[in-house]
């Protein structure tokens, strides 16, 4: 198997970004079927890959990258979290590889991940046709970024439906609760999980030696987080316990490399919200008309600014019944 791969001439789904000896982060291009980053990291006599993209055709390009840059074939795969933009290509590195995550994000890709797979494959015409009149949308939309952001989204999921009948819903194989270690021949990797923030579980890749994290989509660099299966207060919770650990690079679910800074961002995103929504509440004024705040407006996943407000209301207004 070694060396099988003898050359790999770059892809269009992401860019190799060489951030320490033999760790790499792959940053999605936008509009293309990776949708999120992923991560090669080279232990030495084994390699490891963080998150698969979200489609088949992207996690090839991942794997013959790895394959290429470490001369090993790809062992083990980390699912960060169950969404499907870190979780579709997974087949991919099937049965070679070991893939791991926490129990609970198994416990989540095996059943509501998979009923709503079930549902987008007995509904493509339905999705088809939302995509055409996202299309529509997108025409008509007169702020250039929001009109390039939705471009990227209506590409992305065109990739998404093109290669659905060919998805084969793949699980983890080796599941852990709280933190796991995986030792190579040069380095040795922490898997760690501090319970669920941005989904209900969310596990990280330490490399100690380097400074280094692979976070899922706990931080995000310039892009709105995702708040809509989160629970926003274990996440500010969550991002102290990274904190307390001997970080300098973070390798973020969407956007570029980036440092404790963007860590701090979100922290101050997700605070900003609550505080946004509880004022809202707290006057009786609805939250459709509240703009982006200045601070992030050039932040990208604009369309999300909405769904994180209305999700942080219903959970202010659900406890104040
Ligand atoms: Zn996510």
């Amino acid at each position: 198997m070694k060396n099988r791969i003898e050359s790999f001439r770059g892809s269009d789904h992401f860019r190799l970004n060489y951030i320490a000896d033999r760790v790499i982060a792959a940053i999605a291009v936008p509009g293309t079927g990776s949708l999120g980053n992923a991560a090669i990291i080279d232990l030495g006599d084994t390699t490891l890959v963080v998150d698969t993209f979200s489609t088949i055709q992207a996690a090839e390009d991942l794997k013959a990258a790895a394959e290429y840059l470490t001369g090993n074939p790809v062992s083990y795969v980390i699912n960060t979290h169950w969404h499907s933009d870190h979780t579709s290509g997974n087949q991919v590195f099937l049965p070679a590889a070991h893939i791991i995550s926490t129990s609970t994000t198994r416990e989540i890709m095996n059943t509501f991940a998979r009923d709503r797979l079930a549902q987008y494959r007995e509904n493509t015409e339905q999705l088809y046709q939302a995509i055409e009149e996202f299309k529509e949308q997108i025409q008509q939309e007169t702020d250039e970024k929001l009109k390039r952001e939705m471009a990227w989204e209506n590409a992305s999921d065109r990739e998404f439906m093109k290669m659905l009948p060919n998805l084969v819903h793949s699980l983890p194989t080796i599941t852990f609760d709280q933190q796991m270690t995986i030792h190579g021949s040069n380095r040795s990797i922490q898997l760690i999980t501090f319970g669920g923030g941005h989904t209900q579980s969310d596990a990280i890749v330490y490399i100690p030696e380097d400074k280094i994290v692979v976070i899922g989509d706990l931080v995000l660099s310039k892009h709105h987080p995702v708040l809509t299966y989160a629970n926003p207060q274990e996440w500010l919770n969550i991002l102290e316990q990274i904190e307390l650990l001997d970080v300098e690079t973070i390798v973020p679910g969407h956007g570029e490399v980036c440092s404790l800074q963007e860590l701090h961002e979100v922290k101050g995103y997700i605070t900003d919200i609550m505080a946004i929504v509880t004022e809202a509440v707290q006057s009786k004024n609805s939250i459709d008309e509240i703009e982006v705040p200045e601070l992030y407006r050039s932040w990208y996943f604009t369309t999300y600014f909405k769904t994180n407000l209305s999700k942080v209301y219903d959970m202010i207004t659900k406890l104040e019944d």
